[in-house]
């Protein structure tokens, strides 16, 4: 079952019990409903179909698809009479990286058979805005945790749907740390706010966000100055995962025990990148000498 939460007079949040705490948004409107992602599984996301058309008797106009990793969009082929909507990058994602992964896991997961992708036809680059209803929703670039996020803004509920820029771990394998500070910055500046629905876990009220954001760029600070020593020193990949996921100040259980895992593929990703660079640089060093 999934978890449904109504956050404000027409705004529900749906929550995946199968995988990592997913999040879809749904804001309700006398013209219709817009959605933002959509669940892991099809039998979670026909859940919102089932809420949608018969407690609500209405209909989802829009969905907005927040970037294009496969356990946000993997639902929008449940609802064919909406128009999908999401970033430019997230459309070529899709196609290059989403779709070939979505093949591969159908051999082993039964449950994806009857999954098709949805590629957004209406596509944002930096800021744009949907308005139906009464309700306006404004979505901005907040790459990351991926080169396409969007974080979506209700204005008339000051409820600000942040995507994965926002999960109980900061995690930008997929991304890049400095895009990610960037973003969590911009984040923290949403005003008026009263809630802020992450991509993945529990919904933050208004007086929780700054400390949250802050414990998430303290985090992202500790990690990079951990592997820079760890690369200024020479030191080998065992001095590069010693570096606990507890002391950065998150928890171990966050985001259901995922996060010691996501947390050394930070580690990695920002080491390897780290040392690429390094090499880049000294050949062209030789080059030029
Ligand atoms: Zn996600």
């Amino acid at each position: 079952m999934v978890l449904r939460e109504r956050i404000s007079e027409h705004t529900y949040v749906f929550r995946s019990n199968m995988y990592a705490k997913v999040n879809a948004g749904l804001i309700t409107t006398p013209e219709g409903c817009i959605l933002i992602d959509t669940l892991p599984y099809p039998e979670e996301t026909e859940e919102i179909v089932h809420f949608v058309r018969r407690r609500l008797r209405s209909n989802v106009k829009y969905i907005i698809l927040t970037h294009s990793h496969a356990d946000h969009v993997y639902g929008a082929y449940l609802f064919p009479e909406a128009d999908v909507i999401g970033h430019l990058y997230s459309r070529k994602l899709l196609l290059t990286q989403t779709r070939p992964a979505l093949t591969k896991a159908r051999q082993t997961n039964p449950a994806l058979a009857d999954v098709r992708l949805r590629l957004p036809a209406i596509l944002m680059e930096k800021e744009a805005a949907v308005r139906l209803g009464g309700a306006t929703l404004i979505m901005r670039h907040a790459p990351g945790h991926a080169p396409d996020v969007i974080s979506v803004y209700y204005r008339e509920e000051k409820v600000l749907f942040a995507s994965d820029a926002m999960m109980s771990i900061p995690y930008f394998v997929y991304g890049d740390i400095n895009d990610l500070r960037r973003t969590l910055r911009e984040l923290m500046e949403a005003s008026p706010l009263e809630d802020l629905v992450q991509g993945h876990g529990d919904v933050l009220l208004r007086g929780e966000v700054k400390t949250v954001i802050e414990t998430h760029l303290a985090y992202l600070d500790k990690l990079e100055a951990h592997v820079d020593d760890v690369i200024a020193r020479r030191l080998g990949k065992e001095a590069l995962l010693s570096l606990d996921v507890g002391e950065c100040g998150i928890s171990h259980i966050a985001l259901e025990g995922l996060a010691p895992r996501l947390h050394r593929e930070n580690l990695i990703a920002l080491y390897t990148r780290k040392i690429k660079r390094l090499k880049q640089s000294q050949t062209k060093q030789k080059q030029a000498a």
